[in-house]
């Protein structure tokens, strides 16, 4: 099977790079790749809609239609949940080792069709293929990182105070898990907590963006190819029509033991509050709003490194990019005339499909709307325009990438997420001026420091109300490192060592008397 899949990928694979190189983009993968899905998987099976209804997934760069997926319901989620409870009674029982070599496998399998998988990330999401496949690289990582951190799990035997009893600690898995993703990294977001619960021991039903379906559908492919077994990882479809009322039934069951989010905030609370009912675990991923602190010692060639790296990847889609740059007085002027010179220099805005395009699209119109609202509004409020400023006439998704000096806290570009590829620069005097401002949020996910004062570095890095930040670094995410966020950026972490596998895992205290 392996063998066939990957002949027709070779063939794919050709024509796709004889397209590239031409520079033409393309979306002939539609046609061919056997990752490409137009079914949900259901215990093991490709399966539609009990309503027989499906939805269009579209290219954000072009607005072509690449795949059509099943439109599920509650009827479909619920029968999904019913298969992933009967699922779990046995995979509860597989051993450590067991689970560790079927993720071993995904991550392999992953691997070698890294270059397919990256072409549908940049067929529904838009990102530059480039990105896509860093993006592989870092998802399938999870594959890796969680098979060796599930054989890792363990006990306690604790010293008792009673001559008759001896009390242990039992790490179990969870359950069956619910899972929520969004669409901006359509592979990572979902192989950084499914491959966590699977090597816990725990099975999934996960409803993915109403964007990116398809990468969520490849994944089913992978796993099964690598054994996992029918009715561990199941993936419901379903347009944004159907997410509140697929959401609320996944919140609600009493067979789903935790609800896994990665989105907004305000999803996430909504989310929180349907789950209050079944007393659920919660693992949330929620919204930034992410401080680049750059003071008058930093080494500035680094600093705009990180600052083109943390705000433009992902288009500026991503929940730690840099949201507001505060700049010290000293090196203010510096700083916005050699960010101006690297935008010029390093940004191509184009399908993400095209060699040396590194802006594509933003994942709708909608989106594109809400960057320009928000330019306006720093306009109105006095921000000066240094690039971009407008929409790009590449397509309707599209927005030019924007410098923005001048800015103040009042503006929106600083109090929300931008989510667009809109640099916002305000200036500050002093140390405490700049971390009450960084400080001055509900959010705290990432935060960057730029200085080249050691102590400046311990100090204000400490002070910093986040959950992970960055000195003189912009870009961090890996397996290895816990990711999460403080205050209304979230609850518990993602990755890391014991981190991101505790959250699917029970502690049973176990007192053994008559001793
Ligand atoms: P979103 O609107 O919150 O959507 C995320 C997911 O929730 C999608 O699958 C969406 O489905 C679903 N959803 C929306 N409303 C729902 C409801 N009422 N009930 C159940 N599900 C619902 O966020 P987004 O715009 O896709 O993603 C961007 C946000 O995610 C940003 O705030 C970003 O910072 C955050 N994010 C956080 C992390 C992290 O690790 N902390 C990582 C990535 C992104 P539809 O697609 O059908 O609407």
């Amino acid at each position: 099977m392996l063998t066939k899949l990957s002949t027709l990928y070779k063939t794919t694979s050709i024509l796709l790079k004889a397209n590239i190189v031409a520079g033409r983009p393309t979306n002939f993968i539609r046609m061919a790749s056997s990752l490409i899905k137009d079914k949900a998987f259901v215990n093991g099976e490709w399966i539609s809609a009990k309503s027989g209804a499906t939805y269009n997934v579209t290219n954000p760069a072009t607005g072509e239609v690449v795949g059509s997926v099943p439109d599920m319901g509650v009827a479909d989620t619920e029968d999904a949940i019913q298969k992933a409870y009967k699922a779990y009674q046995t995979f509860k029982k597989t051993t450590a080792k067991e689970r560790s070599e079927k993720l071993k496998k995904a991550y392999k399998l992953m691997m070698e069709n890294k270059e397919e998988l990256a072409r549908i990330i940049t067929l529904e999401n838009g990102k530059p293929l480039a990105e896509a496949n860093g993006e592989i690289m870092y998802g399938a990582g999870f594959c890796e990182w969680f098979a060796e951190e599930g054989r890792r799990v363990q006990g306690h035997v604790v010293a008792s105070p009673f001559p008759t009893k001896k009390i242990f600690t039992l790490k179990q898995p969870i359950g069956v898990c619910a899972m929520i993703t969004p669409w901006n990294f359509p592979n990572a977001m979902i192989t950084r907590k499914a491959c966590a619960a699977i090597a816990a021991g725990c099975t999934v039903v996960l409803k993915p963006a109403e964007d990116t379906p398809l990468s969520a559908l490849a994944i089913c492919e992978i796993f099964e190819q690598a054994g996992i077994p029918k009715g561990v990882f199941n993936v419901v479809t379903c347009d944004r029509g159907n997410a509140p009322s697929v959401g609320k039934l996944l919140c609600e069951s009493p067979l789903v033991s935790l609800i896994s989010f990665t989105g907004s905030s305000a999803v996430g609370k909504i989310l929180m509050k349907q789950s209050a009912d079944t007393v659920k675990k919660c693992s949330m991923e929620l919204g930034g709003n992410a401080p680049f602190i750059v003071f008058d010692s930093a080494d500035l060639d680094l600093a705009v490194k990180g600052a083109m790296s943390s705000k433009f990847r992902c288009t500026g889609q991503t929940c730690v990019c840099a949201n507001r740059f505060l700049i010290q007085e000293g090196i203010y002027e510096k700083f916005v005339a050699r960010l101006a010179e690297a935008m010029d220099k390093e940004l191509k805005v184009g399908n993400g499909l095209t060699q040396g395009t590194t802006q594509g699209p933003l994942i709708n119109k909608r989106a594109a709307d809400k960057v320009a609202t928000f330019v306006e509004d720093a306009k109105s409020k006095g921000a000066n325009v240094v690039r971009g400023g407008q929409r790009s006439d590449v397509g309707e998704s599209f927005y030019e990438p924007t410098l923005l000096s001048n800015v103040t806290s009042g503006m929106l570009v600083s109090k929300e997420e931008i989510f667009g590829p809109v640099a916002g620069v305000a200036k500050f005097k002093s140390e405490e001026e700049a971390i009450a401002l960084a400080n001055g949020t509900s959010a705290g996910l990432a935060g960057y420091l730029y200085t080249g004062d050691c102590a400046q570095q311990w100090r204000v890095a400490e002070a910093l109300e986040y959950g992970i930040v960055g000195v003189n670094e912009g870009l961090f995410s890996t397996p290895e490192a816990p990711f999460g966020g403080f205050k209304e950026s979230g609850l518990g972490r993602e990755g890391g060592i014991g981190f991101g596998i505790e959250e699917y895992l029970e502690v049973k205290y176990m007192c053994l008397g008559g001793m």
